[in-house]
């Protein structure tokens, strides 16, 4: 069976990218019921963050990318985070020493960048000139420059291969490397050695990684053939651009953090299809047109690697807008209800606990707006006046100011028309509703645009803003069906005193 994982550096929000990188890889273990690990590549001490790696848990479960074996549920090939197997890397290490293929460096931080200075000065090729190679401890300890803890290089001969396969792009080729520390003087390993014996003990059969790192895939390969491994297939993914074709970048843009899109009130299936739409084609329908919007498991389905786009897609937020909108409205009325919880508890408008006649109202909300907003933080304000005090609904400046000089008379006329409309709850039409959307609008047509003689957004801009205390607000008539006769008439008279 297939194993493929995502292995994510703890240094930070985590970013859109290891989304994107774990969505693939999920695609294809999902279609081939392998198994999809997360191992979480910690041996960078300096660029550590502690509560990076729950955030890195949280956003994935959000998305719906979920591991089979990881650090918080275990698995055969724990533990899962590099800092805790520091044990196995070692005997790896000794061994490449003996045969030869790595050596022991001492040459101190100050020693190297002199070494840079000067191949940089003299136009030399740039990487470790090998100073410490052959040479022993003692030996060593009479040239200038000498540390006593020593890092382990990797000897990568003359001949190394530079060429190698990859499920997206076919024959890569990538530049010749220097001689890369893999284990540092901290006692942790690098990435390089860590990634290699990693993969190779979890049972790795396939890399899919960004393309970034299509440079390390040769000393990667090194490690494999001096170890006696098997290498896995590699697969290097396209990176996600700006319009002006720069890397989405953490400290340039909002949008490669992933605690952002949640933030902004993105659906996590609307931030998945988007991210597969970026490197792989839509869908196609009955009729062979392109179809956009689609699922987790319909893309999982028709994984290919070599339908793959190795070209950096752009990342356009528009698309995403637009296909969040799409997947908002996909949602059955229970689940898009519940999915605004998080953003009305945010900001305010209910409790995390909301009672169930909270619950009720919000649902007859929901049915509104549903089809009215691209942003589930687009609801608040919409959903706001439904649990605003009827004597006390805010209104907004804007809305205020044009008001107009017919609203007194609009809100009187108002007022009258509908206390004459029965109350669902009264007499003997108690199960007969008679407080309704249609009714309530022919009672105000009447009285207020026949009546009054007014233009309909003339006569409804005042009952808006009574009601909802806001310019743009859910349908008017469904709002008051929704509020009740009683709460209307205070809205309206609150308005006019
Ligand atoms: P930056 O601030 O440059 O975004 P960072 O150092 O926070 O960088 P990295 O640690 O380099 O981010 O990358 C984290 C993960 O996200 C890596 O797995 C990397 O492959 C992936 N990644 C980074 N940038 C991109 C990108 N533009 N597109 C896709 N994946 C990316
Ligand atoms: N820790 C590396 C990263 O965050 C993993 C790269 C790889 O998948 O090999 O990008």
């Amino acid at each position: 069976a297939v194993r493929l994982r995502v292995a994510p550096s703890p240094t930070g929000d985590p970013h859109v990218g290891t989304a994107y990188m774990s969505l693939f890889n999920l695609a294809f273990v999902r279609q081939h019921g392998g198994r999809f690990v997360l191992r979480i590549e910690d041996t960078d001490r300096t660029r550590f963050r502690a509560d990076s790696e729950q955030q890195v848990f949280d956003t994935l479960s959000w998305l719906g990318l979920t591991w089979d074996e990881g650090p918080d549920v275990g698995g055969p090939f724990e533990p899962y985070r590099q800092s805790e197997r520091l044990d196995t890397y070692r005997p790896y290490v000794d061994r490449l020493i003996e045969s030869g293929h790595a050596y022991h460096c001492w040459c101190t931080p100050g020693r190297l960048a002199q070494m840079r200075e000067a191949q940089a000065r003299d136009k030399k090729p740039t990487g470790y000139d090998r100073m410490c190679h052959g040479l022993t401890e003692q030996e060593r300890a009479e040239l200038p420059g000498f540390s006593e803890t020593p890092v382990v290089r990797m000897f990568v001969p003359d001949d190394v291969p530079l060429v190698f396969d990859d499920l997206i792009r076919g024959t890569v080729s990538a530049p010749r490397p220097d001689d890369q520390v893999i284990f540092k003087a901290d006692g942790f390993p690098t990435y390089h050695l860590a990634v290699v014996v990693d993969d190779h003990e979890m049972g790795i059969t396939h890399v899919v990684r960004g393309e970034e790192w299509i440079s390390s895939t040769p000393k990667h390969i090194l490690l494999y053939q001096w170890l006696g491994l098997e290498p896995p297939k590699f697969a290097h993914m396209p990176l996600l651009r700006n319009p002006d074709s720069s890397k989405i970048s953490k400290r340039k843009n909002p949008a490669a953090r992933l605690t952002w899109f949640r933030e902004q009130g993105y659906l996590p299936e609307a931030l998945v299809n988007f991210l597969a739409l970026l490197a792989y084609p839509p869908a196609k329908g009955p009729e062979g047109e392109d179809v956009e919007v689609f699922t987790f498991e319909d893309f999982s389905a028709r994984f290919s690697w070599s339908d793959v786009n190795p070209v950096g897609p752009i990342f356009d937020m528009k698309k995403l807008d637009w296909l969040n909108g799409m997947h908002i409205r996909a949602l059955d009325l229970d689940d898009f209800t519940s999915r605004l919880l998080p953003y009305l508890e945010a900001d305010g408008i209910l409790s995390g606990n909301p009672s169930l006649g909270e619950l009720g109202r919000l649902r007859e909300v929901a049915a509104l707006i549903q089809t009215r907003i691209a942003h589930l933080t687009e609801a608040g304000a919409l959903v706001a006046p439904f649990f605003a005090p009827d004597d006390m609904v805010e209104v907004a400046d804007d809305a205020r100011a044009q008001l107009g000089e017919d609203a007194v008379r609009v809100l009187d006329a108002a007022s009258t028309a509908l206390q004459a409309l029965p109350d669902e709850h009264s007499g003997v039409l108690a199960s007969v509703s008679t407080w309704t959307a249609p009714a309530i609008e022919a009672a105000l047509r009447a009285a207020v645009i026949d009546g009054l003689g007014l233009k309909p957004k003339v006569a409804f801009t005042p009952l808006r803003t009574a009601v909802s205390g806001r310019r743009i607000s859910p349908p008017l008539f469904e709002s008051m069906e929704i509020l009740g006769k009683t709460a209307t008439l205070t809205r309206l008279d609150a308005l006019r005193s």
